[in-house]
C-alpha cells in the first residue's frame, strides 16, 4: 500500500470514481450529442448561449488546467481545479477524516473554514495557537500535538488575517517530520500578492506529503467565479478527483477564466497587483497617523490588519463614511482587517480616519487599460500603461508593423502589450487598421478624464530621415500625413497602410494627428515617422497635477 493510501481513510481506498457522460466519451467529439440528457436549445440570454450552457461542461477543462499549470510552473496532472480553494479544503478533509476518529491541525488565529469543514466531516479539531512573539508556527507545540491521527495540518501562508509569510523552514521541517504520516496543507491564497510568488511549488518535488491550495480569487480578481486548485502529486490529485462532484465549474466561470489566464489577462493582473503592493506600503506608512489606529501588522498580501485604539470605534467610523471592513477582534482584540482598494478608494480611508493628504502621498491610478477588439477579421488584446514604460509585447503577424508599434511605445513612453490575430491570408489591411484603432481606443480610455495632461506634442527628430509629429489630445479626431515613399513596401509592409494607420489612430484616439516625413530610404522615412509621433505622444500624455489642459473645461 502506498503511503498516500495509508493516510487516506480505508473505505475510500478501492472505491471507482463515478463515470460521467463526458468522461465515457473519452475525448470523442460528436457531432450530434446525445449522450448526457442535455437540452438541444440553449436557454434565453446571449451570455448562456455563447458559454454553450446547455451543455455538461469538461470535469476538468483540459485547456483550462494547461493554462493555470503553466502559471503555476507544474504539470497539469499536479492541480485539480474546484470551485474555489474552499472545495479544495472540503475534499481533503472527506478524503482523509474518519469521523469520530482522525484530527485536524489549525494554528490560530487562522483561517476559519478549516474548522468548519472539519466540523461537518466530523472530524477533531486541534489548534496550536500561533507564537504571539512574532506570530509564528509553534514547532514543539505542533510536534506534541501530532498523534496517529492527525492527517491534515493546514497553514495558510501568507497567514489570514495578519498577511505575513509563514517561515519556511518550519514547513520544511513539519512536511520531514510528517512524511508518511500526515499532509501539510499550505493555503496560498495570496502568494501573488508577496515578493515570492513561486511559494511552496518548487519544494513539491522534495516533499510527497505537501500540498498547496491556491485561488483566482483575489489575484486573479475571479472571486465571483468560485475556481480554485488543489495542488499536489499526481496519485494524491487523482484520488481527490475521485471523490469530487462530476462537473465543477461551470461553462461560463471557465470562460471568463481561460480569459483572465490569457497573455493580456495575465499581464493585466499583474500590472494590478503592482499597484496594490505600492498601495499596500503606503497605507501601512499612513494609517498609523490615524488617531483611531494603534499600529499596523506586517502584510505582504493585498489587505492590512490593523490594530485600532478601540475596534468598535474604528469600525463605526468607517461606517459612517460607507467603508465596510471586518471586525478581527475576535482573533486578537481591537484588529480591524482593511482589504486593499484602488489608490482613490484607499484615499478616501485616510481621510475618513483623519489622516491629511498632500500631493506626495495622495495615491492615484496608473493610467492602466485592456480590451478586446474583435471582429470578423481580427482579434485584437491590447493593454497600455501610460505611466509605466516596462513592458512591451507585440505581435501581429507582420514583423515590420511589430517593429513599428515598438519604436511608437518605447519612444512615447508607454507600456504596450498588443497580440493581433488576423486575416493575413487576405492582406494586412484590417490588421494594420484595426491594431490602429484598438490602440487608440485604449489609449483613450487610459487617458480617462484626461486630467493633468499636457495635451499637446511636438517633435522633429533628425536621422538621415527627418519626420515631424505634432499631436493634439482634444477629442477631435483629425489626421494628414506628408510624405512620399520611393518604395511601395517595407519589409513585408505595404507602405501605403503608414497614412492609414495613423488616420485609424487619430479617430480612435480622438486625436489630431499631423506627420511628414522626407528621406530617402523608405524603411528609415517611416521608422522616423513613429518615433516622432511616439515622441510628440510622450508630451501630450504626460500628466502633471490634475488640471483639464483646456480653456473650455472640456475635453
Ligand atoms: C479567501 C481565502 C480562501 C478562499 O478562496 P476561494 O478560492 O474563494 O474559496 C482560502 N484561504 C484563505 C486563507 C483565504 O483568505
Amino acid at each position: 500500500m502506498s503511503a498516500l493510501e495509508q493516510m487516506m481513510r480505508p473505505d475510500l481506498r478501492d472505491m471507482a470514481a463515478y463515470g460521467s457522460a463526458r468522461t465515457e466519451g473519452g475525448g470523442f467529439k460528436p457531432s450530434i450529442a446525445l449522450d448526457a440528457n442535455e437540452s438541444p436549445w440553449p436557454p434565453f440570454g446571449p451570455l448562456a448561449a455563447a458559454s454553450e450552457s446547455h451543455r455538461y461542461p469538461e470535469p476538468q477543462p483540459v485547456a483550462l488546467r494547461q493554462r493555470l499549470a503553466a502559471f503555476y510552473g507544474i504539470a497539469p496532472g499536479q492541480l485539480l481545479l474546484g470551485r474555489g480553494s474552499d472545495e479544495g479544503i472540503d475534499l481533503l478533509l472527506r478524503l482523509f477524516c474518519r469521523a469520530g476518529e482522525d484530527e485536524i491541525i489549525v494554528c490560530p488565529p487562522t483561517f476559519g473554514m478549516y474548522k468548519v469543514y472539519a466540523a461537518v466531516q466530523g472530524a477533531k479539531v486541534v489548534a496550536v495557537p500561533l507564537r504571539t512573539a512574532d506570530w509564528q508556527l509553534d514547532m514543539p507545540a505542533i510536534g506534541a500535538a501530532c498523534k496517529t491521527e492527525t492527517k491534515l495540518i493546514f497553514i495558510p501562508s501568507p497567514n489570514a488575517p495578519m498577511g505575513h509569510a509563514m517561515r519556511r523552514d518550519d514547513i520544511f521541517a513539519l512536511c520531514r517530520d510528517r512524511a508518511g504520516k500526515s499532509l501539510i496543507v499550505v493555503d496560498e491564497a495570496y502568494v501573488e500578492f508577496s515578493d515570492e510568488p513561486e511559494g511552496f511549488l518548487a519544494a513539491l518535488a522534495l516533499h510527497p506529503n505537501l500540498v498547496i491550495l491556491r485561488t483566482l480569487s483575489k489575484a486573479h480578481a475571479l472571486a465571483g467565479e468560485r475556481i480554485g486548485a488543489v495542488i499536489g502529486q499526481p496519485d494524491l490529485i487523482q484520488a481527490v478527483q475521485k471523490i469530487q462532484a462530476p462537473y465543477p465549474l461551470t461553462q461560463s466561470s471557465i470562460r471568463v477564466a481561460l480569459d483572465a489566464l490569457s497573455p493580456n489577462g495575465l499581464l493585466q493582473s499583474a500590472e494590478r497587483r503592482r499597484v496594490l503592493a505600492a498601495e499596500r506600503t503606503r497605507m501601512a506608512t499612513l494609517l498609523p497617523q490615524s488617531p483611531f489606529i494603534a499600529r499596523v501588522f506586517p502584510s505582504v498580501a493585498n489587505f492590512l490588519l490593523v490594530e485600532a485604539r478601540d475596534g468598535a470605534t474604528l469600525m463605526q467610523e468607517l461606517r459612517r463614511h460607507g467603508i465596510l471592513a471586518r471586525d478581527r477582534g475576535g482573533d486578537i482584540p481591537n484588529t480591524v482587517r482593511l482589504s486593499l482598494g484602488t489608490p482613490e478608494e484607499n484615499n478616501v480611508v485616510l481621510q475618513a480616519l483623519g489622516v491629511t493628504l498632500s500631493t506626495e502621498n495622495t495615491g492615484r491610478m496608473p493610467r492602466l487599460h485592456s480590451l478586446r477588439r474583435a471582429t470578423k477579421e481580427t482579434k485584437i488584446d491590447v493593454t497600455v500603461n501610460l505611466d509605466a514604460p516596462d513592458f512591451l509585447a507585440i505581435e501581429t503577424g507582420i514583423g515590420f508593423f511589430d517593429h513599428m508599434l515598438s519604436q511608437l511605445a518605447a519612444h512615447g513612453g508607454f507600456g504596450l502589450a498588443l497580440a493581433c490575430k488576423g486575416d493575413l491570408e487576405v492582406d494586412q489591411h484590417h490588421t494594420i487598421e484595426d491594431c490602429a484603432l484598438a490602440l487608440g481606443e485604449a489609449l483613450k480610455a487610459a487617458l480617462g478624464d484626461k486630467r493633468g495632461i499636457q495635451r499637446f506634442g511636438f517633435t522633429a527628430p533628425l536621422d538621415e530621415s527627418v519626420a515631424q509629429a505634432v499631436i493634439d489630445l482634444s477629442g477631435r479626431p483629425h489626421a494628414s500625413f506628408e510624405g512620399a515613399f520611393p518604395v511601395p513596401m517595407a519589409g513585408e509592409m505595404s507602405v501605403e497602410m503608414v497614412p492609414h494607420f495613423f488616420a485609424s489612430l487619430a479617430s480612435s484616439l480622438g486625436a489630431a494627428i499631423h506627420v511628414s516625413v522626407k528621406g530617402d530610404n523608405t524603411h528609415h522615412m517611416i521608422e522616423a515617422s513613429f518615433k516622432a509621433t511616439g515622441r510628440a505622444l510622450r508630451q501630450a500624455l504626460r500628466r502633471e497635477g490634475d488640471a483639464l489642459p483646456s480653456t473650455k473645461g472640456v475635453l
